[in-house]
C-alpha cells in the first residue's frame, strides 16, 4: 500500500515509524498551510467543522502525491467525527480519487472489526510479532515527544532564550524520528530534556497557569489553533494542556478510560454529548480545583459537543471562580484577532491574581 494519514501535531514522526515499519510506503502528510485549508473548503460541505476540512485538504494533498489508502481513526457517541472516513472518502472517490480509507475504531467497541481492519495494515506485508516490536518503538516515541512537548509548555515561560530552548526541542524531535529501537527512542528523549534544561532560566518568575481544553485536533495540530500554546508560551504563561495523543489513545481504547474526568464533570453535565465535550467541563473543574489562573477553550465553530460545554462555562465560573475563554475557530479565523483576544485575557487574569495577592 501506499500509504498516508492525518497530520496532528507530532504524531506523524511516530505514525510514519509505524506504517513503514509494518513494509508500507508512506506517503508523508504534509503539514498542513493555508493552502491545504482552502482546498479543504472547497470540496467540504460549508457546515462541516475545520477539523473535517483540514483533514480533507491534507487527504488531497496525500492522493495527489500517489497516497493509495488512508489510515484514520474513528468515532462513536453523538457527534460527527463517526462520519468523517466515509464522507471523506466519498468525497475523494467523487473526485476522481479511488483511495482505501481504513478507519480504525476504539477496539473494544468492536474487536472483531477492529482485528480486521489492523490485519489489513500488518498481514499483506509482515507478521504480527513483527507488528509488536514496530508498535512497542512506535508507541514509545509517541510517548517520548508527548513528554519533550511538555516539558517545552513548562520551559517556555520561563527561559531566558526561546530561540535556544525551540532549537533543543527540535533537535530532541530529530532524535526521536532517528531512533530505531526502544532505548535509543528513551536516550534520545532523555538527552532532549537535558539539552532543554541547559538553556537558562529566569526561576524568579510566576507564570499565569492557563489550561488548555476542547476538541482533540484543533487542541493538538498548531496549524489549527494559530500555534496558541507558542503565542501564549512567549507571553509567558505556563500552559497544561489536557490532550496527548498518548492519554487519548490509552483512554480510547479502554472502555472505561477519561472516567475520573467524566465523574468531575457530573455536577454540570451527567451524559456524554460527544466529541471532547463532557471532558472539557470536567477538565475545567479540574483545573480549577488545582489552582490554575484560568482556562482556554478551544472550538472548532459549529462544533455541537464543544457548543455544549461553552453553554455550561459560565456556571463552572462561576461557581469554582476560574476565568475561561472560548476561542471558535474556523476558516475565517486571524491570528492577529486570537492575539488580541489572548491579550485581554491575560490581563484579566493578571488582576485577579494581584487581587487574591493584596487580600
Ligand atoms: S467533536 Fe466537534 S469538531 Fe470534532 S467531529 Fe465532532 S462536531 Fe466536529
Amino acid at each position: 500500500m501506499k500509504i498516508s494519514f492525518p497530520y496532528m501535531g507530532t504524531s506523524h514522526i511516530a505514525i510514519s515509524y509505524l506504517l513503514s515499519g509494518l513494509g508500507h510506503e508512506v506517503i508523508y502528510p504534509p503539514a498542513p498551510t493555508k493552502k491545504t485549508l482552502s482546498l479543504g473548503v472547497q470540496y467540504a460541505p460549508e457546515f462541516a467543522c475545520l477539523p473535517f476540512k483540514i483533514l480533507l485538504g491534507t487527504y488531497l494533498e496525500a492522493v495527489e502525491a500517489g497516497a493509495d489508502s488512508l489510515v484514520t481513526s474513528g468515532g462513536f457517541g453523538p457527534c460527527r467525527a463517526g462520519y468523517y472516513g466515509e464522507l471523506h472518502k466519498r468525497i475523494l472517490h467523487d473526485l476522481g480519487y479511488p483511495v482505501e480509507m481504513l478507519v480504525l475504531e476504539p477496539p473494544l467497541r468492536a474487536p472483531v472489526d477492529f482485528y480486521r481492519r489492523v490485519s489489513r495494515l500488518v498481514r499483506p506485508q509482515t507478521s504480527w510479532s513483527n507488528f509488536y516490536r514496530i508498535f512497542r518503538i512506535g508507541w514509545e516515541k509517541l510517548r517520548t515527544l508527548d513528554n519533550l512537548e511538555a516539558r517545552l509548555h513548562e520551559l517556555r515561560p520561563l527561559t531566558l532564550s526561546q530561540k535556544y530552548l525551540t532549537a533543543a526541542y527540535e533537535q530532541g524531535l530529530e532524535g526521536v524520528r532517528a531512533a530505531q529501537t526502544v532505548d535509543t527512542v528513551k536516550v534520545a528523549g532523555a538527552e532532549a530534556i537535558v539539552e532543554m534544561g541547559n538553556v537558562p532560566l529566569d526561576m524568579t518568575r510566576k507564570p499565569l497557569r492557563i489550561g488548555i481544553i476542547g476538541e482533540i485536533y484543533v487542541v493538538l495540530e498548531p496549524f489549527a489553533n494559530h500555534d496558541i500554546e507558542k503565542i501564549l508560551g512567549e507571553m509567558g504563561c505556563y500552559i497544561h494542556r489536557s490532550i496527548f495523543l498518548t492519554n487519548w489513545t490509552r483512554d480510547n481504547t479502554l472502555i472505561d478510560g477519561e472516567k475520573d474526568v467524566r465523574a468531575s464533570a457530573v455536577p454540570y453535565l451527567n451524559q456524554l454529548v460527544g466529541g471532547h465535550g463532557q471532558n472539557s467541563i470536567g477538565e475545567t473543574v479540574r483545573y480549577a480545583e488545582n489552582g490554575y489562573d484560568g482556562v482556554i477553550q478551544l472550538a472548532p465553530f459549529t462544533c455541537i459537543p464543544e457548543i455544549v460545554a461553552k453553554s455550561i462555562m459560565p456556571t463552572i465560573s462561576r461557581d469554582k471562580g476560574i476565568p475561561v475563554l472560548t476561542l471558535f475557530l474556523d476558516e475565517q479565523t486571524g491570528r492577529a484577532g486570537i492575539e488580541t483576544r489572548l491579550e485581554a485575557f491575560l490581563d484579566l487574569l493578571r488582576q485577579k491574581r494581584m487581587q487574591q495577592e493584596a487580600s
